[in-house]
């Protein structure tokens, strides 16, 4: 059985320099790569902060929960405008309707803006998974403050995503926002990881891949240590580094199948890590 943690359905940019323009998909693009790489589940992730002024249309949480209610293959996260001032009431809302997740959280906000804290408390009430997008300009300030967050909401769990996290995987800081060559042990990710129970991590978009392509040999000893926290991802309909999609590009997948990661590990990432974090079995 495979889960994919992170996909959406709707409109996207393409930031590859040969492909221009919006990538616009439905819930059966999505069902038919999911048919083809024999993935019986995934999670569709609504999300604010896409850039809709560049066009792009990610589901609402309506729209989702509403098209995941006749394809069971689907499981629905929501999200709402972080400055929303009923947030415990939509929120449990949406739940009701079969909301199991929040997210993707994507905000122009630093991690420990008072919204967001209302949102990552709502989440632990709930019992359900917050997945955070992290970079430079949304749910930044991480360095500084998300281990205080992460201590304080400690019955929320974090699913982290995004370069903002991904680059935190070697203790050798660089500017780039992909940064490659060996890793250094001991960077934050490592030790987040170790640290905090409540906080998981997904391996999709570019950030995932290239943080563990980049250094192979400690990419296989970090998900050996950490394969209890990590699920497999892809950010489907999004667009690949090398011009083709997350997903029907094979990447991630690939990728941990060629590592030759212990049955119990790839498993964990491919599966069970979902099914617990997910209730899938209920
Ligand atoms: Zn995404």
């Amino acid at each position: 059985m495979i889960v994919d943690f992170h996909t959406h359905i709707g409109g996207v940019k393409s930031y590859h320099r040969n492909l221009k323009g919006l990538i616009f998909v439905t819930e059966n693009d999505l069902l038919s790569y999911m048919v083809e790489f024999n993935i019986q589940r995934a999670v569709v992730l609504p999300a604010h902060g896409f850039d809709v002024e560049l066009g792009e249309y990610i589901q609402s949480s309506e729209n989702v929960l509403r098209i995941c209610r006749s394809h069971p293959g689907l499981i629905p996260f929501c999200c709402i405008d972080p400055m929303e001032s009923k947030k415990s009431s939509f929120i449990e809302d949406y739940v009701s309707k079969g909301a199991r997740g929040y997210g993707e959280y994507k905000v122009k906000l630093p991690i420990d803006h008072t919204s967001s804290q209302e949102i990552y408390e709502i989440c632990g009430k709930l019992k359900i998974p917050i997945l955070m997008h992290i970079d430079g300009s949304h749910s930044y300030m991480f360095e500084e403050a998300f281990q205080k967050i992460a201590y304080k909401y400690n019955k929320t769990v974090f699913i982290m995503h995004g370069p903002g996290w991904w680059r935190h995987i070697s203790a050798e800081q660089s500017r780039e926002v992909y940064p490659t060559g060996p890793v250094k042990p001991g960077g934050l990710v490592d030790r987040i990881l170790s640290e905090f129970e409540n906080v998981y991590a997904d391996i999709s978009a570019t950030s995932g891949f290239n943080a563990l392509q980049r250094d192979r040999n400690y990419a296989r000893g970090f998900l050996e240590k950490h394969g209890s926290k990590i699920v497999f991802g892809t950010d489907f309909p999004c667009i690949d580094p090398y011009g083709e999609q997350f997903g029907p590009d094979g990447l991630h997948l690939n990728l941990l199948k060629s590592l030759e990661l212990s049955d119990k590990t790839l498993e964990a990432i491919l599966f069970n890590n979902a099914e617990r974090l997910l209730n899938l079995s209920q």
